[in-house]
């Protein structure tokens, strides 16, 4: 049997993109988050707590385990093909998770990530997406860094529509800051897929939004 593509695959990362949005809250007991305050985290917590609504429960349960996502597939990634772009974006995502984390710690959530085993994740949809996502970047360092970017396009997109269901100061801080990172990483597959003579056509974004996002330089400050 042939093995999926990228491209094979893209259908359905399609459908799973959709289905985002329909999450169920999950009960699972809370999971302890002991790490040194950093710039992020004070920021965090310097802001007011407000009351939390039903949809930005949800929306930080589903940011959390999508970073967790593009940090395993990334940790995945450099495992097949050994690039500084994919060890370097790992690290850049357990950061983003860490955001989300101290969200959850501040509000005295429940973690949805009961195991930080890589590849593994309590969200259905989002388990389906990374079984996916690996077979795609094991085909070749061309399909991992389109995987890469792919998922940096599905990130900014996700965080967009949790900006616009959130009101509290604090978690528009930290998805304002994933979104930034996200931008960046979208921008450095880019390059890295460059520099393997490939021009990445974007899947998700509009080609206006995604011609603003590469042809702008790195930003700088908190992600
Ligand atoms: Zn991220
Ligand atoms: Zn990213």
């Amino acid at each position: 049997m042939k093995t999926p593509t990228f491209k094979m695959i893209l259908p359905l990362l399609t459908f799973l993109f959709f289905a985002i949005g329909c999450q169920k809250e999950t009960t699972e007991p809370q999971n302890q988050i002991n790490q040194n305050r950093g710039l992020l985290e004070n920021l965090v917590y310097q802001l007011p707590e407000e009351p939390l609504s039903p949809a930005e429960i949800q929306g930080l349960n589903w940011m959390r385990e999508e970073e967790k996502l593009a940090r395993d597939v990334y940790a995945i990634s450099n495992g097949y093909w050994n690039r500084q772009v994919f060890a370097h974006i790992t690290s850049s995502e357990q950061s983003h998770m860490d955001g989300i984390g101290y969200l959850l710690e501040k509000y005295d959530l429940p973690d949805p990530i009961t195991t930080d085993e890589t590849g593994l994740f309590a969200d259905q949809v989002l388990q389906s997406l990374f079984d996916s996502l690996k077979i795609a970047s094991s085909q070749s360092v061309i399909a991992a860094l389109e995987t890469g970017a792919w998922i940096e396009e599905l990130d900014i997109l996700d965080l967009d529509v949790q900006i616009e269901l959130a009101d509290n100061q604090d978690i528009l801080l930290v998805y304002e800051n994933l979104q930034k990172g996200s931008r960046n990483h979208l921008l450095a597959f880019v390059r890295n897929l460059d520099m393997e003579g490939v021009t990445y056509q974007p899947q998700l974004l509009s080609e206006e939004r995604y011609l603003a996002i590469i042809n702008s330089e790195q930003e700088t400050g908190l992600d």
